[in-house]
């Protein structure tokens, strides 16, 4: 069973998010572009970033090395549920301290639910945070670019997204929302029994939330499906196939 990718922190505290004009304009507005937030979490010490799936690290950038910030790529080991369906998800996380990483290697997977390193300063920042930008699909060529305002934009085999496509937020765990910096995420579904409505012609279902992606399949009236979100109008049920929400209900027709 996929799992949900749930936002990593248990008090949200965002101090910028991609179109701060602190310092993330040149990411978001460049191109290409990636949409970076910085977390700060409750302010008060260190806070833990933790890894809400599976979650296995590609590469390792500066540790031991003043000026360099430290950054770590994460990739998920499987397709996780996102708000916009199943994808792999690839990331990078920056600013945690040289202790935070003593020892890591690349291609340990930090298991769900385990902390991973604290918000830090490392690469002469001011104040405690992690710098994080993440993507769909998987950790591609160094893990990053430079774009033409400058700034290293995250590299996957898939397209940078805001994190608002990719985490849902799970109130179990996220218990604080402190800083949100006006960002809305999408609470965490649970998972729904529908049936396909009863029709004359088979139920299409296709790639993507929109009639002009790919139909994958064609289902018959009362097939039953398992719902794991929805986007717009669209139900997704299962790993790359959507089906209109007009076309099921709740209790099979008979
Ligand atoms: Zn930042």
């Amino acid at each position: 069973m996929a799992e949900y990718l749930t936002y990593p922190f248990k008090t949200m505290g965002i101090s910028q998010d991609h179109n701060g004009s602190y310092s993330h304009t040149k990411y978001s507005e460049g191109k290409p572009s990636d949409y970076p937030v910085d977390e700060t979490g409750a302010d008060r010490g260190s806070d833990w970033m933790y890894a809400s799936v599976d979650l296995k690290v590609m590469k390792i950038y500066g540790r031991g090395i003043p000026e360099k910030p430290n950054t770590v790529w994460l990739q998920t080991t499987k397709k996780v549920i996102t708000p916009i369906g199943f994808h792999f998800v690839c990331g990078r996380v920056t600013h945690m301290s040289d202790g935070d990483l003593k020892g890591l290697k690349v291609g340990h997977v930090f298991r769900a639910k385990s902390k991973m390193f604290r918000e830090g300063t490392d690469g002469n920042v001011t104040g405690r945070h992690l710098h994080m930008t993440w993507g769909t699909g998987k950790f591609k060529d160094s893990g990053w670019i430079k774009n033409n305002r400058g700034a290293f934009v995250l590299t996957t085999t898939g397209s940078n997204r805001k994190l608002e496509k990719l985490f849902f937020m799970d109130p179990n765990f996220t218990t604080r929302i402190r800083m949100s910096q006006g960002l809305k995420f999408k609470k965490k579904p649970t998972v729904r029994t529908m049936y396909v409505k009863k029709r004359r012609v088979k139920t299409k279902v296709r790639a993507s939330y929109s009639v002009s992606s790919k139909v994958v399949g064609r289902l018959k009236s009362g097939t039953k499906v398992k719902v794991y979100v929805t986007y717009g109008n669209w139900c997704c049920v299962g790993d790359g196939r959507w089906i209109h929400k007009k076309y099921l209900r709740n209790i099979k027709e008979i």
